[in-house]
C-alpha cells in the first residue's frame, strides 16, 4: 500500500455530536422541542437551567448525559452545530 492510499484510507477525526445531541435525535418532537428550548435560554435568564441540573433531570431519565456535556454543547464546542449546519 502507498502512503497516498495510507492516508486516503485512514480514519480521520471528524466533528461527531455529542450525547446530548445523539438523545436530541432520539426523543419525540414535544421532548426535543422542549429539551432544545430549555437549552437555548441565555445564561442571564432567571428561566435557566444550570448545567448540572439539566444532566441531573435527563439521568432520571435514564440519559447517561454529564453536566460538562451539557455546558460543551450549550457553547457549541461539540460536533452537533457543526452537523446541524451541513443538513
Ligand atoms: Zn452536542
Amino acid at each position: 500500500m502507498t502512503l497516498y492510499d495510507r492516508l486516503k484510507s485512514a480514519p480521520t477525526k471528524g466533528l461527531k455530536g455529542c450525547s446530548l445531541g445523539k438523545i436530541l435525535q432520539a426523543l419525540d418532537v414535544k421532548d426535543r422541542e422542549a429539551l432544545q428550548a430549555a437549552l437555548l435560554v441565555p445564561y442571564d435568564s432567571d428561566d435557566r437551567i444550570s448545567n448540572a441540573e439539566m444532566a441531573r433531570v435527563l439521568q432520571d431519565e435514564g440519559y447517561d448525559v454529564k453536566a460538562k456535556t451539557v455546558e460543551t454543547h450549550r457553547r457549541g464546542g461539540c460536533g452537533c452545530g457543526a452537523s446541524r449546519a451541513t443538513k
